[in-house]
């Protein structure tokens, strides 16, 4: 299991995979954060196709094209604001990562890499999303599926910490 999730610490940008996930907002026409960064690095054909894309409700998700990124398609998902956890956010937050999953699943892929969904801007804390979305990946790949591999993409010596010490791999 453990060679089917790997950790990368740098810009989800640059990742030569079938999907970068995009944690974006609902408008899904772009914004701060990881969301600029993958509009910047697409190009504005992006946005154009993302205007014909009519938003996308929180915990879902929709895809696009990559255009000049090295990953062939972008998974647009939403993620909760964090709202002190009274407002269904640990659900939501794992609905698109499922949501995501099967996205890449109806279109073949088999290599996706997430960035840290909600933990920004948004504000969920980070240990609570990184136990949810390394569950929900685990659960989703332990089916009989077609996603081979997927990434967590950690923009932070701290987050990639965070994330090998929640994936139970060793540290020495
Ligand atoms: P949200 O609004 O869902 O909180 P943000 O983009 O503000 O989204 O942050 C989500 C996560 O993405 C944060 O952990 C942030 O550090 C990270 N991030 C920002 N830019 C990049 C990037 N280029 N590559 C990978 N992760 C990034």
């Amino acid at each position: 299991m453990s060679e089917r999730m790997k950790i990368f610490e740098g810009d989800i940008t640059t990742l030569e995979v079938d999907a970068i996930v995009n944690a974006a907002n609902n408008s899904l026409l772009g914004g701060g954060g990881v969301d600029g960064a993958i509009h910047r690095a697409a190009g504005p054909q992006l946005l154009a196709e993302c205007v014909t894309l009519d938003g996308c409700r929180t915990g879902e998700a929709k895809i696009s094209g990559g255009y000049d990124l090295p990953s062939k398609h972008v998974i647009h998902t939403v993620g909760p604001v964090w709202d002190g956890g009274r407002a269904n956010e640990d659900a939501l937050l794992a609905d698109c990562h499922r949501n995501s999953l099967m996205v890449a699943e109806e279109n073949g892929l088999k290599t996706v890499a997430f960035p840290a969904i909600s933990t920004g801007v948004f504000g969920f804390p980070k240990e609570r999303a990184t136990r949810i979305a390394v569950r929900e990946v685990r659960a989703f790949l332990d089916q009989d599926v077609g996603v081979e591999q997927v990434t967590f993409v950690c923009f932070s010596e701290r987050d990639f910490d965070l994330y090998q010490r929640v994936l139970g791999m060793a540290l020495d």
